[in-house]
């Protein structure tokens, strides 16, 4: 058993280190107002942004689809598990992207992790080069590592940096790879000044819009929308299962690029396809996403943004600069983080803290995510309960 104690080892270390992660388990539908361990919580942790996560609508599709496809896939994309909804959810996805790549094409994943796999290492090989941003998710990292490719990192929204990086790559193969909008952070890449340096040094450039797809722009097309953006150099990643509420991602590129990954992403290949009933849930959240009632609710998260940014006045935290539905709070040592959220916990609020390796060593975080199925009453609970919070920490401080 000297493999179980040398893992026991380290999972002792996670504790000294405050790196220990624990599950709750949540006992109601992802919505604001959720049941934890037999206690009402206002929660502020889902990427759920335009509450479509248990929409009457989307679940009587969900239930619609299950009935007509039944449960399972029964077998993989290209075997026998790719169903006439799939093909229409594929064929809407292009139409709704369309007005930002050429020739665009769709392709359905089963999650979000696996289209970023699945991209990287079918687009990239030994003899190309990536260039990723500092900050990028961790499957867009595992992507290029499976890609076999050279890697350079560029600091987090340096573009002058990355336009030397490229100027000096000789692989005939480039991708940027970036985040649209910071998981941990909330701000947004500058996608305008990336594109205009790929398309000057004939780079793709691979757009993860994990959490712009369903929220920004007029329409909720997402990152490429806001920026106005439209290039044949676009590769897009956008994820269901935040915004659009139900779960899976999709891939838009250029028709060549997604046949290549049908023909050789090995993440989309050797896997069983998605239910099918997913699918034909996820026609009625991109409907609503598309239509007035995505519209409103948009507009109804950006003012409870704005009313947290104009009224929530801390002393000790920093709030970040972030325009989006991702507000975080800089704590400091994971410790700290784990207390502050425990003390909201305590107050019926819960806010993960995320801490290393997610983020950075000594960044340690509260990450208040907000959504269109918040009230402005809720927004005002946090606001009072944080304000309480750093009045007595503040206190604490000028006592020791
Ligand atoms: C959530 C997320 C993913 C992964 O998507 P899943 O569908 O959850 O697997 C990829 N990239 C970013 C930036 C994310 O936040």
């Amino acid at each position: 058993m000297q493999l179980i104690a040398k893992l026991n080892q380290e999972l002792q270390q996670l504790d000294v280190q405050g790196m220990r992660r624990r599950r709750r388990i949540t006992e109601s539908a992802c919505a604001p107002h959720v049941q934890l361990n037999g206690k009402p919580m206002l929660a502020f942790c889902s990427n759920d942004y335009l509450g479509l996560a248990a929409h009457p609508r989307i679940v009587e599709a969900l239930r619609e689809g299950a009935l007509r496809y039944g449960v399972g896939s029964g077998a993989s994309h290209l075997i026998s598990g790719h169903f006439q909804t799939h093909a229409v959810l594929e064929e809407r996805l292009a139409e709704f992207i369309a007005p930002h790549l050429e020739s665009a094409r769709a392709l359905y994943f089963c999650t979000g992790y696996m289209a970023n796999l699945a991209v990287i290492s079918a687009l990239a090989d030994k003899d190309s080069e990536i260039f990723s941003e500092s900050l990028n998710h961790a499957s867009l990292i595992d992507g290029a590592r499976l890609s076999r490719a050279a890697v350079k990192v560029y600091p987090h929204s340096d573009t002058d940096a990355l336009a030397k990086l490229l100027a000096a790559s000789t692989a005939s193969t480039k991708i940027v790879v970036t985040d649209s909008v910071f998981s941990m952070d909330g701000n947004i890449a500058p996608l305008p000044a990336l594109l205009a340096l790929c398309e000057q040094y004939g780079a793709w450039l691979v757009v993860d819009d994990a959490h712009g797809f369903g929220v920004l722009g007029a329409q909720g097309r997402g990152a490429l929308e806001h920026f106005a953006l439209r290039s044949p150099h676009l590769v897009y990643m956008g994820t269901l299962g935040k915004a659009a509420g139900v779960g899976g991602a999709f891939v838009a590129a250029h028709a060549t690029v997604i046949e290549w990954l049908v023909q050789r992403a090995r993440p989309y290949i050797y896997t069983t396809a998605a239910a099918p009933a997913l699918a034909h849930a996820l026609l009625t959240s991109l409907d609503i996403i598309a239509g007035a009632e995505g519209m409103a609710r948009r507009a109804h998260l950006r003012t409870l943004i704005a009313q947290l940014r104009t009224t929530l006045q801390l002393q000790r935290w920093r709030h970040l600069p972030s325009d989006t539905a991702i507000q975080p709070l800089i704590i400091g040592s994971n410790d700290d983080a784990m207390d502050a959220a425990s003390s909201l916990y305590e107050q019926g609020i819960w806010v993960p803290a995320i801490r290393p390796p997610t983020v950075a060593v000594g960044t340690a975080r509260l990450r208040i995510t907000l959504s269109a199925s918040h009230t402005t009453e809720d927004i005002e609970q946090l606001i009072h309960a944080l304000a309480v919070l750093d009045a007595e920490e503040v206190l604490e401080e000028v006592e020791a």
